[in-house]
């Protein structure tokens, strides 16, 4: 099963300034990954968050020069919940190397069709965050 494609908030700021090439680097370093259950990334050029970053399996927001990484993010169900901060202030060299390794460790420690909001739960932010080798 692959991961979707990188959904993103409209730049109305700009596309340079609100980081549309470092949302492209992103969606290449994602693009085609296989995991256990499709995830949703978004990505928001500022703190407004339009893209939905909160809400997402994976949420990227850029604030002034770099960017905070959000997971775990739940929309349906009564366990909706905001996504988690797990890293703040990655410059945007980092950032695909940053969101590449979450993907995979769920595509190594995920179960067959559990979603990634569930990975989460059973896994562990902290164990998550130990995981991100950066
Ligand atoms: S997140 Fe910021 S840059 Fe993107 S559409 Fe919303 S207000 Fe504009």
């Amino acid at each position: 099963m692959q991961s979707k494609n990188l959904a993103v908030c409209n730049f109305c700021k700009g596309a340079e300034s609100e980081g549309l090439e470092a949302a492209r680097e992103l969606d290449k370093a994602i693009a085609g990954m296989s995991v256990p259950f499709p995830m949703r990334v978004g990505y928001s050029g500022c703190p407004n968050a339009c893209g939905e970053s909160l809400s997402k399996d994976i949420g990227i927001v850029k604030i002034k020069d770099t960017f905070n990484v959000y997971v775990g993010g739940e929309t349906k169900t009564l366990n909706a919940s905001s996504g988690k901060l797990i890293m703040e202030k990655v410059t945007s060299d980092l950032l695909p190397g940053v969101v590449n390794q979450i993907v995979k460790v769920y595509q190594k420690n995920g179960r067959k069709r559990e979603r990634f909001s569930h990975f989460l739960k059973r896994f562990g932010l902290d164990a998550l965050r130990n995981e991100l080798a950066i």
